[in-house]
């Protein structure tokens, strides 16, 4: 084997013209990969001879003062003699500072699933909880990262969804295992409990739930993405970002104007369609308690989803003793399912070296007279 140095070795001179080395392939001004070779490249070995570019490697080499010095390597294989010869090419890229340290991580190639996390508990912005959900439900922190999927609900839809993208770390908000603790000993046997982890299993994936410390993150990350999807930033009740002021609308066209937005399938609502909405409480996700429905200032509440014989009773109690209210029940997965697509910007803003994409769970209701 010889190995040349295609800039100094007299031999190779010409192969620099006839090895595309201009086409490197970029991001940002930030080299991705390795650079093309011609296709009607015809290399010379040492004895003069025509052989053929077989193999190429790259080795990306980071000096101080942010200049990447990239060695590629190529390969070549005698004709006549089949045997392998090398070439290597050297290259500098003087890099800013931020560009250097994106090529760092690429170079790296091993963001595991515990260093994702590890980031989102350092841009959160709030402290991170001794108690607390937002834990891996699936598979193990040194797990590396091939893409990264957000979603409302892991159900096992979004996550094969999630693996046939590409994405083997899924990012979700609610429940894997059907609580909200996500316990699975009773479950061991079960065979939807056993199909979806032995699908988790066999992909590599893993699953982090990300609940808590998204609501108190600064401000609410599902709100914020829930009040984007609506259009409502101007509606926005500056001292309670969870609060929608509203010039009279009638409760039937806000409902509907909802269903349009949100895209929903089966949403329900309680109350008189022809009522005046001035004032309006969002409570995204399960509504555990009366209290937001009971207060004298509003004049409707918006919920995912509650128990029917407790607040919807308490509800329609309301409405039956005379008060002009209402309520409006998105659905505990539309109601928080922007929140996520919001929560995919955000990690984009710190995770760089991995794609990152939000995917949508499905409501899972649809409605027989719907069509
Ligand atoms: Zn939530």
């Amino acid at each position: 084997m010889d190995v040349f140095n295609v800039f100094n070795h007299a031999n190779f001179t010409a192969l620099n013209t006839t090895l595309n080395f201009a086409a490197y392939p970029q991001s940002n001004g930030v080299v991705t990969g390795l650079p093309a070779l011609a296709s009607n490249a015809t290399p010379y070995n040492a004895a003069g001879r025509t052989a053929r570019p077989a193999v190429a490697g790259s080795l990306l080499v980071l000096s101080s003062g942010g200049v990447l010095i990239e060695v590629a390597f190529f390969c070549f294989v005698d004709r006549l003699r089949e045997e392998p010869i090398m070439a290597l090419s050297r290259r500098s890229f003087a890099l800013s500072a931020a560009a250097a340290s994106l090529v760092e991580a690429q170079e790296k190639k091993t963001l595991t699933a515990g260093e994702v996390i590890e980031r989102i508990k350092k841009n959160v912005g709030v402290p991170w909880r001794a108690e607390t959900v937002d834990t891996i439900k699936s598979g193990g922190a040194d797990t590396p990262v091939t893409g990264i999927a957000t979603t409302m609900m892991a159900t096992l839809d979004a996550v094969e969804r999630a693996s046939a993208a590409g994405k083997n770390m899924v990012i979700t908000h609610e429940p894997t295992f059907y609580s909200h603790e996500d316990k699975t000993d009773a479950l061991k046997e079960d065979p939807t409990y056993r199909f979806k982890q032995d699908f988790l299993d066999r992909h590599q994936m893993v699953v982090f739930r990300f609940h808590d410390h998204w609501h108190a993150h600064r401000p609410d990350g599902i709100a914020t993405g829930m009040t984007e999807a609506l259009g409502w930033g101007k509606n926005a009740d500056p001292a309670n970002p969870r609060q929608f002021l509203f010039d009279g609308i009638t409760l039937g066209a806000l409902a509907k104007q909802m269903q349009d937005k949100l895209k929903i399938r089966a949403m329900r609502v309680v109350g008189d369609p022809d009522l005046k909405v001035r004032s309006v409480s969002a409570n995204w996700g399960y509504a555990g308690s009366l209290r937001p429905f009971m207060r004298p200032d509003l004049d409707s509440l918006i919920i995912g989803e509650a128990r029917e014989w407790e607040l919807i009773e308490y509800a329609a109690d309301t409405i039956t003793s005379g008060k002009k209210k209402g309520l409006i029940v998105l659905g505990h997965i539309p109601s928080e399912q922007a929140g996520m697509k919001y929560c995919a910007d955000w990690l984009k803003t710190f995770i760089t070296e991995v794609p990152v994409e939000f995917v949508p769970a499905a409501e899972p209701f649809w409605r027989p007279d719907a069509g």
